[in-house]
């Protein structure tokens, strides 16, 4: 692929590396690439940020066909800018689009998009400690059409982001609560496709969670209303036992690429990991006997977040004495050593 390159003539003054937050500041560059029916993704090219033109009528303001992806780049002590497991992220690109019906992108294209627009804006990758630079790849159907049907033409746009430490104050542990009323994804639906739609049906258990002083929301299943599946933005492991448990993929949630590299990672540590149904009664139980000894989310914003208490309509679960387990501890260490190139890349995750 070949990729044109037009630097911007306005460069921005960069941010304060202290006050960076999440989301709110993007670089001085873009990657665009279009699709249109016939000819394919043509025309790659990184570009100066700024603001696109569409028709009103464009389908993605109309019946959402789009999708997005998020990782990151960070820049280790020694001044190397590494990705973390980018081929993962084209791969479940290429499961979401087919899902929505939106053009395959080869993943060595994704990749190299990323990488390019990257290095264009390497020197926007902040050094603190815990910073970043998140990447958001994205795809929007721009036919300027009112009928509902595939769009024939399409935008592939990745921008970028400086975002600031997760934890301020080192890792801590979150509250989270499950909702027992709305349900965010189906089997047969889109839940393991990573769409817009899928983040406006959770806008309104986020809103009660927050209003009840809880950070996220653990969604169940959308059947019964019995499984746990995942949070808002993470993927969710119980330490039930001495055993690492994780709900299998469905269908319904997102095969998070940290969910990935923690299962092979605790795999090697020894640990007994089953992907499997996970009832709230058996957490209720677990936690009543005394069996439940931690509970995580995995992410790529915050890598782990240990949970430190879990609720549930009447009941509220302690877990871990509200502080930071021993595994939770030993993943964080590992994988944001490997990220920032403290810890050896044994598995060949890093680009
Ligand atoms: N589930 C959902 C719904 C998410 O939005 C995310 C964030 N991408 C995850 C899980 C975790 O996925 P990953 O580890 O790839 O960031």
């Amino acid at each position: 692929m070949e990729i044109k390159i037009e630097r911007t003539k306005n460069p921005k003054a960069k941010p304060d590396q202290k006050n960076l937050g999440f989301g709110h500041i993007f670089t001085d560059h873009m990657f665009v690439m279009n699709y249109t029916e016939g000819k394919g993704w043509h025309d790659a090219r990184v570009v100066p940020f700024e603001n696109l033109s569409l028709s009103p009528a464009a389908m993605v303001f109309h019946y959402g066909q789009e999708m997005f992806e998020g990782l990151k780049a960070y820049k280790g002590e020694d001044g190397r800018a590494r990705l973390f497991r980018p081929e993962m992220n084209a791969k479940r690109t290429n499961a979401s689009n087919e899902r929505l019906c939106i053009p395959k992108i080869p993943e060595e294209d994704f990749v190299e998009a990323v990488r390019t627009v990257v290095s264009v804006d390497k020197d926007w990758i902040p050094t603190e400690k815990g910073t970043s630079l998140y990447i958001r790849p994205f795809i929007i159907a721009t036919d300027a059409f009112l009928g509902v049907a595939p769009s024939k033409t399409y935008m592939f746009i990745i921008i970028l982001s400086p975002s600031g430490a997760y934890y301020e104050s080192g890792l801590a542990p979150v509250g989270i609560w499950i909702e027992d009323e709305y349900v965010r994804a189906v089997r047969g639906g889109m839940g393991f496709a990573k769409t817009g739609g899928n983040y406006a049906a959770s806008l309104i258990a986020q809103v009660k969670a927050h209003d009840d002083g809880y950070s996220q929301v653990l969604w169940l299943d959308g059947v019964e209303r019995k499984y746990i599946e995942e949070v808002g933005a993470m993927n969710i492991f119980f330490k039930i036992d001495g055993k690492i448990v994780t709900p299998m993929l469905n269908g319904s949630i997102l095969p998070g690429i940290t969910r990935n590299s923690v299962i092979t990672l605790c795999k090697e540590w020894g640990y007994e990991v089953e992907e499997r149904k996970v009832s709230v009664d058996e957490l209720l139980e677990a936690q009543k006997s005394g069996k439940l000894e931690e509970c995580f989310g995995t992410g790529t914003a915050a890598v782990i977040s240990p949970v430190g208490k879990l609720r549930y309509k009447d009941d509220v679960m302690v877990i871990s004495g509200g502080e930071i387990g021993p595994v939770s501890a030993r993943i964080y260490d590992e994988i944001t050593g490997i990220q920032g190139g403290t810890k050896e890349d044994k598995l060949g995750w890093i680009t």
